[in-house]
């Protein structure tokens, strides 16, 4: 007898959850076990055009809801995020492969705080005025868009769905929001969510199904006036190119290739820890991890030692099971991507120091895509390891010996999103963070967040910052009015 499939997934639309208009669904696959988990609609331009004309018919009254209503709703869908606490940390392990203790820590607790902070966000945003001595006052309007598309990524399902979700619809927009088809299961759980806080029918649509044929339907839709999406620099590409000749606003959040730079004066114990996480947290599978670890020459070896050491000690385990550190890979392509990656880097002459090869599991997790931590030396900047994202628990070292070296070894990657440094010389500290290209530093930390910070990437890491007013404003059209005094 075939084992049941525990989730059989509809889309969100005016409110109702229905099946694709095709009757066509997509298997999704529970990375640690190998099993179907969900069979998810492959929607297309039909379930698209029906989601607009649901959030075309949602607009006129969402729009001019007040803030204290919106702020009121979005409280509702961050307590039923809360009191879904269990299953819904359950289902993104299940989904993503991800250890369920981070999802239970981190994943569903910062979603339910995206809805919080913007509902709280929206009640105090405010625009300019600027005033022309005694000749004229300018005051802009801060209006919602209309519709929005909102597009996500597989590595941290429900916190960057929410991310995008939250801050639309707190300024007044109705949504088309995709999550990935390799993690869907907490979106759909979240349209439950919002049909039980009161959440107008249509106001917030969800269309599961494939970049290619739900995606590029949402991005092309006339009617979708805004996309905001995080995922890979490729698919960001391909979304620009089919957006801007239609004057859409674009947020991209893109890949990064994030450099880690540690001076020999670090304070070592909370370096190590730091670095540690920074590289292998949720299976190196953060757009923010560290990849490429820069570490002066003199503690080099030294370094080497113990974190090729902490690294070995990470347990590869059933991401069920509350001590494991790391769960599987998302998914077969992407764990077979990475060892190819692994591949890549012993044939350009790198010399793997731990890790370097799949893991096999014993019982449910048997037929499920395990890789072990890996750290690699003996590359330089420019080989494809270094340059090209590998989004697993891989990372590489290279050594430095000056500050002008390391910022040169950090700056070289066409990715701008994320760095980190770690010295207790504070001048050194600034001056570097001022040099590095990247949109988000951390000294002597990683991953302390505050939302109300600007959040994104330069060069090839995307266009825009997301997280508190930049997120507000970018969902807003600013239309500045003019009085003549
Ligand atoms: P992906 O680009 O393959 O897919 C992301 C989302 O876009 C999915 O929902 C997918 O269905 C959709 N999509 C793909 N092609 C599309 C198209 N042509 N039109 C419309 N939609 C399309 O990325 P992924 O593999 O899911 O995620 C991993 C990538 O995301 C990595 O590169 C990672 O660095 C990046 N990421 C970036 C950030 C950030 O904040 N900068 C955060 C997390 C992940």
């Amino acid at each position: 007898m075939k084992p049941e499939i525990p989730y059989h997934l509809e889309n969100y639309i005016g409110g109702n959850l229905i099946g694709p208009l095709s009757g066509n669904f997509i298997d999704n696959v529970n990375p640690a076990t190998g099993m179907v988990v969900a069979q998810i609609p492959d929607s297309n331009t039909k379930d698209v055009n029906a989601a607009v004309a649901a959030a075309k018919k949602a607009f006129p009254l969402w729009s001019t809801t007040t803030v204290e209503e919106r702020f009121r709703i979005l409280n509702r869908i961050a307590e039923g995020i809360e009191l879904n606490l269990e299953k819904l940390a359950l289902a993104e392990s299940d989904d993503n492969g991800k250890p369920v203790w981070l999802s239970r820590t981190v994943d569903i607790p910062r979603a339910a705080a995206n809805f919080r902070f913007f509902a709280t966000g929206i009640m105090h945003f405010a625009s300019e005025s600027h005033v022309m001595e005694d000749k004229a006052v300018n005051y802009t309007l801060r209006q919602p868009i209309g519709i929005v598309g909102c597009i996500s990524p597989w590595n941290l399902p429900l916190y960057l769905f929410t991310w995008k979700i939250a801050p639309a619809l707190a300024a007044g927009n109705c949504v088309l929001a995709k999550p990935s088809e390799v993690t869907p299961v907490t979106a759909y759980l979240l349209s439950k969510i919002c049909m039980d806080a009161g959440l107008p029918p249509g106001v917030l649509n969800i269309i599961h199904g494939t970049g290619h044929s739900a995606g590029e339907h949402i991005v092309t839709h006339p009617d979708v006036k805004a996309i905001s999406f995080t995922g890979s620099t490729r698919a960001g590409a391909r979304i620009a190119s089919l957006a801007a000749p239609k004057f859409k606003k674009l947020s991209l959040e893109l890949g990064g290739k994030n450099p880690a730079i540690i001076f020999a004066d670090c304070d070592w114990e909370k370096m190590l820890r730091d670095t540690i996480r920074s590289s292998f947290s949720n299976q190196g599978e953060i757009c923010l991890c560290g990849s490429r670890i820069l570490v002066e020459a003199s503690i080099y070896e030294k370094f080497k030692a113990a974190f090729t050491e902490r690294a070995r000690q990470l347990k590869v385990g059933d991401p069920l099971a509350e001590d494991s550190k790391q769960g599987a890979i998302v998914s077969k392509m992407h764990f077979e991507k990475i060892l190819r990656c692994i591949d890549t880097a012993k044939q350009e002459g790198g010399k793997i120091l731990c890790g370097g090869h799949s893991v096999a599991l014993e019982g449910r997790c048997a037929n499920g895509y395990f890789i072990a931590p890996t750290v690699i030396e003996g590359l330089g900047p420019d080989c494809q390891t270094n340059q090209e994202e590998i989004f697993g628990p891989v990372v590489t070292l290279q050594s430095f010996h000056s500050e002008a070296e390391a910022l040169q070894l950090a700056n070289a990657s066409s990715y701008g999103l994320a760095a980190t440094i770690w010295t207790q010389d504070i001048s050194r500290a600034n001056r570097v963070a001022a040099q590095l290209e990247s949109g988000i530093i951390w000294i002597n930390c990683w991953l302390l967040r505050d939302l109300r910070t600007p959040f994104g990437g330069m060069k090839n890491s995307g266009v825009g910052r997301e997280g508190g007013w930049e997120a507000l404003r970018f969902f807003t059209e600013a239309k500045n009015v003019c009085v003549e005094l």
